[in-house]
């Protein structure tokens, strides 16, 4: 039987490995909603806007056409048929995202779109607001979390290749500011739902985080 996984948290907890590893297991759909945004905030530079020029994201926004389709090495993502995948990993797209994730009519423009996708179940999303906001119906709720230190460890080894010239220090620092933005949006901050269910992962591995979920699955 197809059910929907919401599953949150803050930048770097993992959210995405384990949301694609979940899908993969159940034979499910994964949906990134970071990409979304990311997708979003790439749009939004490449185009010479400033993130502060609202309409103008917001009509942007609109016009895109952001697809999401799964992949050999995980997701893949599209906007207008360009593959923007590795691209909207860049430093400067996670620096700005989190204030185009603050416009409420991107958001509204963004979750429409997620509540398609996930409408005919059978999908892992993950994101920030998912369990609280975006599918408030989800039969299972995940809020995934780590200290800050682990998950600027995590991000530090997983991004090494691409910014070698990034410190350990640095890292926290992006993640911890990036939370701190998301956790105090007006709209659809991030939160744990009153019904999801904690997980810290920060002794945790993978395989035991996937496992956990997966027997939540069952019961
Ligand atoms: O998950 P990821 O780190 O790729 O998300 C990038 C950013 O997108 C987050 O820091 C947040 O600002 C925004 N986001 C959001 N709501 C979601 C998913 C991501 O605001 N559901």
């Amino acid at each position: 039987d197809k059910f929907n996984i919401a599953i949150d948290g803050p930048a770097g907890a993992g959210k995405s490995t384990i949301a694609r590893l979940v899908a993969n297991a159940l034979g499910f759909v994964y949906v990134d909603t970071g990409a979304m945004y990311r997708a979003v905030t790439w749009s939004v530079l490449r185009s010479g806007l400033s993130p502060d020029q609202e309409s103008e994201v917001i009509a942007l926004t609109e016009r895109l056409d952001i697809r999401l389709a799964p992949g050999d090495q995980g997701q893949q993502v599209f906007v207008d048929d360009q593959e923007v995948t590795s691209d909207i990993r860049s430093a400067e797209v996670t620096g700005n995202v989190s204030r185009i994730a603050q416009i409420a009519e991107v958001r509204r423009i963004l979750t429409d779109k997620q509540k398609r996708l996930a409408a005919d179940k059978g999908v892992v999303m993950d994101g920030r607001d998912i369990g609280s906001h975006v599918l408030p119906d989800a039969e299972l709720k995940v809020f995934l979390t780590a200290s800050v230190r682990i998950r600027a460890e995590r991000r530090f080894k997983e991004i090494q290749d691409q910014r070698s010239e990034v410190t350990l220090e640095q890292l926290e620092h992006e993640i911890a500011t990036r939370d701190r933005m998301d956790e105090q949006r007006e709209t659809s901050p991030l939160v744990q739902a009153a019904d999801a269910i904690l997980l810290d992962t920060t002794n945790m591995t993978i395989p035991q985080v996937v496992e956990h979920i997966l027997g939540l699955c069952r019961s």
